[in-house]
């Protein structure tokens, strides 16, 4: 037996024993939905998430949204009423932006290997363009002269520090993303001289940490760096984005982070200032609110052991499957929604419809027996969800999506 990742709270079952997600039965999403693989997204969830960081985070702070991780337009569209602008990563993330009533002012594009193209658009649009290299802002600057418009930009700083504890590092020592720390500073001050507007800085040193002493230590450091380019540059940055790398508990054992902490480490660095500082999250705003749905095809017996055979799997939850940034596979929280009530009564695993044994979306669990017709439920599914996995793989169809809210109206594509 393996053990499961830890349901988010704020599910619960009904009277029939079926899983309940923002008050409605899967079975009636899915028929609203018209079918099975499906995510769907809880816009309320969202919101309270939103509501519950800005509590614990320094009054004046930006909570910025970082689209990559969730860009399906419903919900960037509700993310746009309450945070205080987007990152994005591509052109048709910052289309999306716009689109979802965004004001360009507050998008800032990062990323390595920006187009022409994305350059021009980002300019046209007037979004901030986190720089990533030294030529990166020559183009820019040069694309902005030949548009005859004032390009927005912002250094993002490679940082000598990293983010401990972090499943992905992005920042310490060499690195595809930004320029490294002691560089910064003359970058900054060509871009004075070329007359750009300068935004400000930039930090992203990591994602999906669950150390909180290591984000409170990233964020000092940060705080301290951008303070001593100001002092080098003689240029106040506008604006400091200090990142994210909030994560979020997949596996059994993984507890979850102690935001409010977080946020009263940060109020005390940088009181009295704190309007020119921005945190930019993805994952932790919108992981919990998603579960992907699936419906068991097949049960089979296989040298003893039990297989629910779904019509998902890696296709469309590539990160579930334990093929995404991890070394050692390890169960996500995975429950059969028709029977989210009942108790464990066999060891089973969950797999996908794709001819790979890297199909998998749950090993050895603990789980209610359950049959064809069924319906398995993945959480944690709102963030690297379908947009992070090889949709394309096996020729299957795009799983469908629905946003619900509150008001007990759902959301089509
Ligand atoms: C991916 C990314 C994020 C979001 O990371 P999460 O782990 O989802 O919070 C934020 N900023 C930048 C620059 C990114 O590339």
């Amino acid at each position: 037996m393996k053990p499961l990742g830890p349901i988010p709270s704020g599910y619960g079952a009904n009277t029939e024993g079926r899983l309940l997600i923002g008050g409605h039965d899967v079975t009636a999403l899915i028929e609203a939905a018209g079918d099975t693989p499906l995510f769907v997204y809880d816009l309320g969830m969202v919101a309270r998430r939103v509501e519950r960081l800005r509590a614990a985070m320094p009054a004046g702070l930006e909570i910025h949204y970082a689209v990559k991780a969730n860009p399906f337009a419903p919900l960037v569209s509700a993310m746009a009423g309450i945070v205080d602008g987007f990152d994005v990563a591509s052109d048709g993330e910052l289309r999306r932006a716009i689109e979802a009533g965004m004001a360009a002012a507050h998008v800032s594009f990062a990323g390595p290997g920006k187009k022409a193209r994305e350059l021009e658009a980002a300019i046209r649009a007037g979004a901030t363009i986190n720089l990533e290299s030294e030529h990166e802002a020559d183009r820019a600057l040069s694309i902005g002269e030949a548009l005859g418009l004032t390009p927005r930009l912002a250094v993002r700083i490679n940082p000598e520090f990293e983010l401990r504890g972090s499943g992905m590092r992005m920042g310490g020592g060499a690195k595809p993303f930004g320029v490294d720390q002691e560089r910064v500073a003359p970058l900054v001050r060509r871009l004075a001289e070329a007359g750009a507007d300068y935004r400000g800085l930039h930090v992203f040193a990591g994602s999906q940490s669950l150390d909180g002493d290591a984000i409170i230590e990233t964020q000092a450091n940060s705080v301290a760096l951008a303070r001593q380019i100001d002092d080098r540059t003689g240029i106040r940055a506008p604006l400091v984005n200090l990142g994210g790398g909030f994560g979020i508990p997949y596996f059994a054992g993984d507890v979850a982070l102690d935001v409010e902490a977080i946020g009263a480490a940060l109020a005390g660095r940088i009181d009295g200032e704190a309007e020119r500082y921005a945190i930019e999250l993805g994952r932790w705003l919108v992981a919990e609110a998603g579960v992907y749905l699936a419906r068991i095809v097949d049960r089979k017996v296989s040298h003893g052991k039990v297989f629910l055979v779904t019509d998902g799997g890696l296709h469309h939850q590539l990160a579930a499957s334990g093929n995404f940034g991890t070394v050692v596979r390890r169960n996500y929280p995975v429950a059969v929604a028709t029977k989210f009530g009942a108790e464990p009564g066999e060891e089973a695993s969950v797999v996908g419809c794709l001819c790979t044994p890297l199909d998998r979306l749950a090993d050895d669990a603990m789980l209610p027996r359950a049959e064809p017709g069924d319906i398995i439920a993945v959480f944690l599914a709102g963030a690297y969800g379908a947009t992070a996995s090889p949709t394309a793989f096996l020729g299957h169809p795009a799983p469908c999506e629905i946003a619900i809210s509150a008001e007990s109206a759902v959301i089509l594509t």
